[in-house]
C-alpha cells in the first residue's frame, strides 16, 4: 500500500525490456545493425510516451527519472533565460526534486517565491498571478502532491502563466497513469514524468518540452537526446517506459476507478473505527489512490514498522522525509503543527490491491494504533 513510493513493473513492460537486456544490446549511436535496432526501439518508445501525453515525439527528452526531469526543467530554463529575468515561482509543497534545484538557483543569485497552500494543500491561481513580476521567468507547480494527494488547479495556473508570458513547468510524476495528463489540455510548457510510478522500471522518465521553449542542457557530454541530455541512452529502461506510458494512456481511467473504490472504503473504515484521526489533503480533489491520515499521540514511523510486521507496506509520507526523520514540509505547509505532523500515515493503492487487502488493513490498524497509544505518554 505504498504505490506513491514506487510500483511493480507491469509484466508486459518487463517482457518488452528483456531483449534489450540480452541480445539487443546495441548503442543507439552506433551506425551498424545493432545500433540502428536500438535507435529504432528508443524512437518507438518516444512516440509512445508522446502519444500518452498528447505531445509530439520531438518534445520528449528521456531522463533518468522524475528528479532529473525536474532539475532540467528548472535549472535549464533559468539558465536559458538569465538575461531576461531572475525570478522563479513555485510552491511550499513541491517534491524535493523541485525544491532543491530552486534552492540551488537561490545560491546562484536567482530569487524564488515559495507560494503557500491552504489547509487542504491547494494553491490559489490568484496568488500565482500576484507573485508574477516582470523579472519572472518560470512557474513550477506540481499536478498532484505525492504525500497528501491534493490535485492542483493546473489548467488555471497555466492560463495565468500564459497570459503573463511566463513558462509553466508541472511535475506530473504522481498523476500519469492515474489522471488524464494531456499537455495541451493542461496548458503546460514543461512536464516531468517518472516510469517507476506508473508500472515501469526505476531510473528512467522524461521531460516534455513544448516546441520553441528556451531551455539549456544541464548534463554535458556526447550530445545524445538532441544535446538536451548527454549520456548513452538507457535503452531497456526507455523501452519499458514506452510500454508503461502506452498502458497508462489506455488504462488510467480503469485503474483510477479501481483504486478509488478501494481508497474510499479504506478512508471510511479508518475514520469510523479509530478515534482521534484526521484525513489530510483535499477531501475530493485528491489522487484516486491516496489516503493520508494523522493519528494523534503516536508516530507514523512506529505505525509503519508495526504494519510491516503484518506484511503491510506503508509510509509516513515521502520516502525522503522518512529518511531525514524531519516532520514533512508538506504537512507543515498545510498548517499542521510539527508534533502532530509526526503522526502521519500514507496509504497509496495500486492496480493489484484488492478489497481483501483493504479489509486486512482495517482489521489490523485499529489494534496497532491502540497498542501504540497505550505506550505513548502523550495519549
Ligand atoms: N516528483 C514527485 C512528485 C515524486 O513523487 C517523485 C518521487 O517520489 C519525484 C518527483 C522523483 O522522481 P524519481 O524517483 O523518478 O527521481
Amino acid at each position: 500500500m505504498d504505490h506513491a513510493a514506487t510500483t511493480p513493473v507491469h509484466p508486459a513492460v518487463a517482457e518488452a525490456m528483456l531483449p534489450y537486456l540480452g541480445e539487443r544490446f546495441g548503442n543507439p549511436s552506433s551506425v551498424y545493425t545493432e545500433g540502428r535496432e536500438a535507435r529504432r526501439a528508443v524512437e518507438e518508445a518516444r512516440a509512445k510516451a508522446a502519444g500518452a501525453l498528447g505531445a509530439d515525439p520531438s518534445e520528449i527528452f528521456f531522463t533518468s527519472g522524475g528528479t532529473e526531469a525536474d532539475n532540467l526543467a528548472i535549472i535549464g530554463v533559468a539558465r536559458a533565460l538569465r538575461d531576461r529575468g531572475d525570478h522563479v515561482i513555485t510552491t511550499a509543497v513541491e517534491h524535493h526534486a523541485v525544491l532543491e534545484p530552486c534552492h540551488f538557483l537561490e545560491r546562484e543569485g536567482y530569487r524564488v517565491t515559495y507560494l503557500p497552500v491552504d489547509g487542504s494543500g491547494l494553491v490559489d491561481p490568484d496568488e500565482v498571478r500576484r507573485a508574477i513580476t516582470p523579472r519572472t521567468i518560470l512557474v513550477s507547480v506540481m499536478h498532484a502532491n505525492n504525500e497528501v494527494g491534493t490535485i492542483q488547479p493546473v489548467e488555471e495556473i497555466a492560463a495565468v502563466c500564459r497570459e503573463a508570458g511566463v513558462y509553466f513547468h508541472c511535475d506530473a510524476v504522481q498523476t500519469v497513469g492515474a489522471l488524464e495528463v494531456n499537455v495541451d489540455r493542461l496548458g503546460v510548457d514543461l512536464l516531468s514524468v517518472s516510469a517507476h510510478k506508473l508500472y515501469g522500471p526505476k531510473g528512467v522518465g522524461c521531460l516534455y518540452v513544448r516546441r520553441g521553449t528556451e531551455i539549456e542542457s544541464i548534463l554535458l557530454g556526447g550530445g545524445q537526446e538532441r544535446s538536451m541530455r548527454s549520456g548513452t541512452e538507457n535503452v531497456a529502461g526507455i523501452v519499458g517506459f514506452g510500454v508503461a506510458m502506452e498502458l497508462a494512456g489506455a488504462e488510467w481511467r480503469r485503474r483510477s476507478e479501481h483504486v478509488k473504490s478501494l481508497r474510499d472504503r479504506l478512508i471510511e473504515g479508518v475514520l469510523e473505527s479509530i478515534p482521534r484521526v484526521r484525513l489530510n489533503g483535499h477531501p475530493e480533489r485528491r489522487l484516486p489512490n491516496n489516503a493520508n491520515f494523522i493519528f494523534d499521540f503516536i508516530e507514523g514511523e512506529a505505525i509503519c514498522l508495526r504494519l510491516d510486521f503484518l506484511g503491510i507496506a506503508a509510509s509516513t509520507g515521502s520516502a525522503c522525509s522518512s529518511e531525514r526523520g524531519e516532520a514533512s514540509h508538506v504537512l507543515l505547509a498545510l498548517g499542521i503543527p510539527p508534533q502532530k505532523a509526526h503522526g502521519s500515515l500514507r496509504l497509496t493503492l495500486g492496480r493489484e490491491n484488492t478489497e481483501e487487502d483493504v479489509d486486512y488493513l482495517l482489521e489490523n490498524l485499529p489494534k496497532v494504533v491502540e497498542d501504540l497509544r497505550a505506550l505513548s505518554p502523550l495519549a
